[in-house]
């Protein structure tokens, strides 16, 4: 397979800084091995930023499967904590996608950031926010439809930063030439919903048209907060 890739990361209209953070940054080309991830940082001051750029970081540049690498970011985020006391609360969410030569993609999470497929012009959200809203609605205590006004709805139950040994969500998935696979933090997600995410995905549109058609839709619904996407677009290797 190969991977045609491109992100974007926005402040918003909102929000004085961005504390997101996205890998890798701009638009390419990528075969067998490429990572991509989006993070989400939070901590007041700069804090947030340095979660998110730190998890991130140490999360590419480890090797292998997603659980070492997010359990990488984890450590980096503590590691600094431990260093720079004045810094402790800051965490960050983490979603972070392995794709293979074969087209089997890992993925690593934690947090309320999330992973869609789609296929046939259809959407599927690959990962489980890890917010205080989902669990409610998974409980049955929450109707989904009143989700998006929630008080708590930026509240998340797991984030990295938190504790040593963080549960790392894994989800697989074997990916198809045509499929399309987005990485995002909340910032899209809070202000769009699925379908419009599958509308903009299921045109012909290149990956960097969709990025920004997609954060051009998240601020023209209000930009609360950061926006930060990554498309991959999934096409059979011309050499094989
Ligand atoms: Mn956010």
């Amino acid at each position: 397979m190969i991977y045609r890739w491109a992100s974007s990361t926005d402040i918003g209209r909102l929000r004085d800084h961005n504390e997101d953070a996205v890998h890798p940054s701009g638009h390419g080309t990528a075969g067998g091995g490429f990572v991509a991830a989006v993070a989400d940082g939070m901590g007041g001051h700069v804090a947030g930023e340095v979660a998110s750029n730190l998890a991130l970081e140490a999360a590419v540049e480890t090797t292998g499967g997603p659980v070492p690498r997010v359990r990488a970011g984890n450590w980096a985020v503590m590691g600094r904590i431990r260093d720079e006391p004045e810094l402790s609360g800051m965490g960050t969410t983490l979603t972070l996608g392995v794709f293979g030569e074969d087209g089997d993609l890992a993925i690593g999470h934690v947090g309320d950031s999330r992973a869609y497929l789609i296929r046939e012009g259809r959407i599927r959200q690959l990962t489980r926010d890890h917010s205080l809203v989902a669990e409610l609605i998974e409980s049955g205590r929450l109707d989904p439809a009143d989700a998006a006004g929630h008080p708590f709805r930026s509240v998340i139950t797991r984030a990295l930063g938190l504790e040593q040994d963080v549960d790392v969500d894994v989800v697989e998935e074997r990916l198809a030439p045509g499929d399309r696979v987005v990485l995002c933090s909340d910032g899209l997600t809070s202000m769009i919903d699925d379908g419009d995410i599958e509308e903009i995905l299921s045109g012909s549109a290149d990956p960097e048209t969709a990025v920004a058609a997609l954060v051009e839709a998240a601020n023209s619904a209000g930009g609360n907060d950061n926006i930060t996407v990554v498309v991959v677009a999934v096409a059979d290797d011309p050499e094989d």
